[in-house]
């Protein structure tokens, strides 16, 4: 007999909660009543936000349940990172087209890798029928007053961003057809498509010694446009100072203009894009010591004249032209 609604949830989504602030509602379950119902702690903020990934869009039709689920939960938590904040519950709106166990466990299982992995609760959701989609909630917390904005940055401040970028975008070309003849360079990409790790607590470092920061999902250039509308001011970047994957810079299949255009224009990357006075640098670093991760100074913040916002692509000191790097092209969904 086909499971119903509340089997699917039961087998498949309930587990016990590892967070004090959940109250459990039905026996020792958080999942079950008609809401979840949490504790948030004294001296904090909740910060929320929810994405929506569709099937053929946000991710090919042939990605396996695993990846979808690791994906969606990464690119939601991402967001939490880009706030500062750390990662509480998140609750989980699923269309599935039929219900298929091998589907639901595989899906399971990733989503349950990941929240592990991040210490998040899922403590509800929505199960419907119809083309597959998966939207992730996530709720996090920050101190009170400590969430970065956008809105914040201030001439002056030096900008950097984590890890690398392009590797959304060669990721994307690739399932799309590319072949970099590069084996665990496919790997390594397929990876950093399907499990995006949100950049946490380099977020949570940075909320007391950081102005701005974004996560990067539209793509470098766009994102620090975002930035620098929000906060009013101009950030000049400098080309040649934007870190990409090894891999890709010495890939036989890749001229470095591809490289330059995955990394400013690309998007889908997931690494926190952040304006922070230079001197907090070294307590940064010293902070997030533990974590794989590298933190590179790109630019900088300069004020705006005559309020016009901007971003300024430099390359040897000189103002260079973004078009003619970067063609213009944005984040390119499947069925564009
Ligand atoms: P209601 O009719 O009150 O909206 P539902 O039948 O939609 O209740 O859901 C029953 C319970 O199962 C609720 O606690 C809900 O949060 C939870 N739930 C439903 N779908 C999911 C899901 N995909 N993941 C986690 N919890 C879910
Ligand atoms: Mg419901």
């Amino acid at each position: 007999m086909p499971l119903n609604e509340f089997d699917i949830i039961k087998k498949y989504f309930t587990r016990q909660s590892s967070h004090s602030t959940v109250v459990s509602t039905v026996g020792d379950a958080c999942i079950g009543d008609d809401c979840a119902v949490v504790n948030p702690a004294q001296g904090k903020q909740l910060v929320m936000s929810m994405d929506t990934l569709v099937a053929g869009t946000h991710f090919p039709e042939s990605a396996t349940p695993y990846q979808i689920a690791t994906r969606a939960l990464c690119t939601s938590l991402s967001d939490l990172a880009a706030m500062g904040a750390r990662p509480l519950w998140f609750t989980l709106g699923l269309t599935l087209p039929h219900v298929s166990e091998q589907w639901l466990s595989e899906f399971s299982r990733g989503l349950f890798v990941i929240a592990d992995q991040f210490n998040v609760d899922l403590i509800g959701g929505d199960t419907t029928k119809g083309p597959l989609s998966v939207t992730v909630q996530v709720h996090g917390e920050v101190n009170t007053g400590a969430a970065l904005m956008r809105s914040s940055a201030q001439a002056g401040d030096a900008v950097f961003v984590t890890d690398v970028v392009g590797d959304g975008a060669a990721a994307l070309a690739m399932l799309q057809g590319a072949n970099f003849l590069d084996d665990s360079l496919q790997k390594y990409l397929l990876a950093r498509f399907y499990q995006p790790l949100p950049q946490i607590a380099v977020g949570e470092s940075l909320a007391p010694l950081a102005n701005a920061a974004i996560d990067i999902s539209d793509g470098l250039l766009a994102d620090a446009g975002h930035i620098a509308r929000a906060s009013n001011v101009v950030i000049q970047l400098d080309l040649e100072d934007i870190p990409v994957a090894e891999g890709l810079k010495n890939n036989t299949q890749c001229t470095q203009e591809q490289c330059w255009q995955w990394g400013l224009s690309g998007g889908d990357d997931y690494q926190l894009l952040f304006t922070m006075p230079l001197h907090h640098l070294e307590k940064l670093r010293g902070e997030i010591a533990a974590q794989d991760v590298t933190i590179t100074q790109i630019g900088r913040v300069v004020s705006a004249e005559n309020d016009q916002s901007k971003v300024v692509l430099m390359k040897q000191q000189q103002v260079c032209d973004v078009a003619h790097i970067t063609n213009m092209q944005g984040y390119q969904h499947f069925d564009a």
